[in-house]
């Protein structure tokens, strides 16, 4: 079980809210996807926005993985957490010049360039420090990723990477800047992708791009295929994504050619189920058509539900084996905002003042999204090794 009943008893005694972190759980997904990823000689790379937590990154890079980065900030922690340089790859369809700079100073492995214009900026910026650029170009393959509107990325309509009719003026390009040097092709279509038919489609244009870059000269060195592996909100016991199926639709799907490299960059598959936030509840307040379970955790502390109306399974922990009568809850937090709202006619057993509140699932994209508005305290985190 996620929760001991230990954890529990131990949970009483510490202050709300945290981010509850399992890391044995941790470690078994992390092993289950390196294992599954090295049976076809596949390269991972961590996806660091879902979480940058000290102790989670301290974990994955034991387990050998990369680093995929979105911004300077996650590019420098990246390096001082102790990920070898070559493996970090840095993309973002708004790099500041000094962001890119500070980059190229580190020599990382790749830019992923999502526009003609940032592979005009790298070039002019590596030459005039006397380096060279590895680029790959962040293609948009238009494919549905069959996922929540907010967060897809690789249809026409998405800011994210180059559409396929500037490829011509790309392939020019990158002939043409003697400061770049062209390493592969990158893709990422969306994130929280449970259906796994969708990467089929992905790799079809993959290979599709691959070949028209090889048919113009190129060595296509690396594929890309970036993330966006989706987990099981609605039954997080136990959850470890079926990484071994992942990888084989990319086996059996892409043309590899030999001394072609396959990349990764795995952000929620990996981290996701490994974390529960706890709350307490502050206020119960019954009305004639609705009941509120009002806790000392908000929005401040997880953005999901209110960003993109996220569903995260909500137990109570103080009442897991009360049996008699359950009651439909609007469970909210504390933020003056009518978004600030966990979930809607939630089943809960009769809760009370004081009782611990769960959000499973939460180690996504959850503690990494913390705000400070309302100028609420900074969330903290407590780990399975502390509290066993
Ligand atoms: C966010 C992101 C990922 C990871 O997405 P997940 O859904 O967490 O796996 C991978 N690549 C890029 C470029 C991203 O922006």
């Amino acid at each position: 079980m996620f929760f001991s009943t230990q954890n529990i008893t131990r949970f009483a005694k510490l202050e709300t809210p945290f981010y509850y972190y399992d890391l044995d759980l941790l470690q078994q997904t992390l092993e289950r996807c390196a294992g599954a990823a090295k049976v076809y000689n596949f390269h991972v790379h961590y996806a660091m926005k879902a979480n940058f937590n000290t102790r989670v990154l301290e974990r994955i890079r034991e387990a050998g993985l990369g680093a995929d980065c979105v911004s300077g900030g996650e590019v420098a922690r990246a390096v001082d957490s102790g990920f070898a340089n070559g493996q970090v790859v840095f993309a973002g369809v708004g790099k500041s010049d000094k962001e890119i700079n500070a980059a190229l100073d580190l020599d990382i492995f790749c830019f992923n360039v999502e526009s003609i214009q940032e592979l005009e900026v790298i070039n002019e910026l590596a030459a005039a420090r006397g380096r060279k650029a590895r680029v790959a170009i962040r293609i948009n393959p238009n494919v549905d990723a069959h996922t929540h509107h907010n967060i897809t990325t690789g249809l026409d309509e998405n800011k994210f990477g180059i559409n396929s009719w500037d490829l011509p003026v790309c392939a020019d390009m990158l002939k043409r800047c003697p400061a770049l040097e062209f390493v592969g092709i990158h893709f990422h279509i969306g994130s929280q992708i449970t259906n796994l038919d969708v990467y089929k489609n992905l790799c079809v244009r993959v290979n599709e791009f691959a070949t028209w870059f090889e048919e113009r000269g190129f060595v296509v060195k690396v594929l890309n295929v970036g993330g966006g592996l989706g987990i099981d909100y609605h039954n997080p016991e136990g959850q470890i994504p079926d990484f071994e199926a992942y990888f084989k639709i990319f086996h059996d799907f892409l043309s590899v050619r030999p001394n072609q490299e396959v990349h990764f960059e795995l952000g929620r598959a990996l981290v996701g189920q490994c974390a529960a936030m706890v709350s307490r509840v502050l206020y119960v307040k019954n009305g004639k058509k609705k009941n509120f379970v009002v806790l000392d955790a908000g929005m401040t502390e997880l953005m999901r539900p209110a960003l993109y109306q996220a569903y995260h399974q909500i137990e109570n922990l103080s009442r897991v084996d009360a049996g008699g009568t359950s009651v439909k809850y609007d469970v909210v937090g504390p933020i003056c905002e009518s978004t600030d709202c966990f979930g809607k006619e939630v089943e809960l057993p009769e809760s009370k003042r004081g009782d611990l509140i769960a959000l499973r699932s939460t180690g996504a994209y959850g503690e990494v999204m913390a705000s400070k508005y309302n100028l609420r305290d900074e969330i903290r985190s407590v780990y399975s090794d502390e509290v066993q």
